[in-house]
């Protein structure tokens, strides 16, 4: 059973006319759990708002009375590229407030996986800044939230974008281990091979910054020869999954080369890192609504032990020789393992 966290108020949020992260990429998302090969295996999750407290876990209260001012003003920029409306504060803390709750219902054992259908998105969303089309970052609440009390957790980041706002947060955490898989040179010109985390963080940070045309199989080898034996040794007990969707070879603002047969074997690998029926997904980019649709039902499908490849999976293009590098950083140190 897949729980699926979405809300009405997630399509409220109105980042300005034109603006490619539209509320209709949650629509495309539905529809893409409609189609899903477990659409009989998907149960409804009701998100409820993150509380203060547990928003300033990762943001800072002036940042949030900010944002809350600006929305209750009636909206407008907080960044070049982010904006807010009258609604954007309650989608927003609604939004962060779904992965909360996915970890009780999974708790509960209501389900076997989670896909938390959100907007906006979270990933480049600073402790104390909005930006990237993201006021609140959604899968850093849950995270730090779950290593508060105890947990460690895997931070699986395959946006075409730098999760820059979730690297800089657990920087110089030891128990948030984050993994990224992104387009280089790309915004926001973070995710460096050689930004690895800081103090008692070093070596909890692990970038792989891929070129334009990079293929599935360049992601297969980074999980297998190098997440998977990390997973190993720090058996997290929970993954989180910055899901965004638009590494897809028709994705508008982006040049990789995945479809959605790659995110379902790329699904499959994340699924086998984490204890049975603790993997929550976040929806952050995707812009072509086509390929996010397909995308999220090859994506959906796996979460669930399912297979639909509504497009093949890649390979042969560049990207490989970015893991090689990875490795041989690693193997050199610094790291804490
Ligand atoms: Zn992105």
């Amino acid at each position: 059973m897949l729980l699926v966290g979405t809300d009405p108020r997630f399509a409220e949020h109105d980042p300005g006319r034109r603006h490619p992260e539209r509320p209709q990429r949650v629509e495309a998302v539905l529809a893409g759990l409609d189609d899903a090969a477990v659409r009989d295996a998907v149960r409804h999750l009701e998100p409820r708002a993150a509380t203060r407290a547990e928003l300033e876990r990762v943001h800072t209260a002036a940042y949030l009375d900010e944002i809350e001012r600006v929305c209750a003003a009636g909206g407008g920029a907080l960044d070049p590229d982010t904006s807010a409306s009258p609604r954007s504060w309650d989608a927003a803390i609604h939004a962060a407030g779904a992965g909360l709750e996915a970890v009780a219902a999974l708790e509960r054992g209501d389900g076997d996986a989670a896909f938390c259908a959100v907007r906006p998105p979270g990933h480049h969303a600073l402790e104390s800044r909005a930006m990237g089309f993201c006021l609140i970052n959604n899968v850093a609440v849950t995270a730090a939230y779950l290593r508060d009390r105890g947990d460690s957790v895997l931070v699986i980041d395959w946006d075409a974008h730098h999760g820059n706002g979730t690297q800089a947060i657990f920087d110089d955490d030891a128990d948030v281990f984050y993994v990224s898989m992104h387009e280089w040179p790309l915004y926001p010109g973070t995710g460096r091979i050689d930004e690895i985390g800081s103090g008692p963080g070093a070596g909890a940070t692990l970038n792989f910054p891929f070129p334009a045309g990079t293929t599935g199989d360049a992601y297969l080898d980074a999980i297998d020869t190098v997440v998977e034996p990390i997973a190993e040794q720090i058996r997290p007990d929970w993954v989180l999954v910055s899901a965004g969707f638009d590494a897809h070879r028709d994705d508008p603002l982006t040049d990789l080369g995945l479809t959605a047969g790659d995110y379902a074997d790329l699904t499959a690998r994340v699924l086998a890192l984490a204890p049975a029926r603790r993997v929550i997904a976040f929806l952050e980019g995707g812009y072509d609504l086509g390929a996010l649709r397909s995308s999220v039902a090859a994506t959906a499908s796996a979460l669930v032990g399912a297979e639909l490849r509504p497009e093949p999976a890649t390979s042969g293009g560049p990207g490989r020789a970015v893991v090689g590098a990875v490795r041989r950083l690693r193997s050199a140190g610094p790291s804490r393992n």
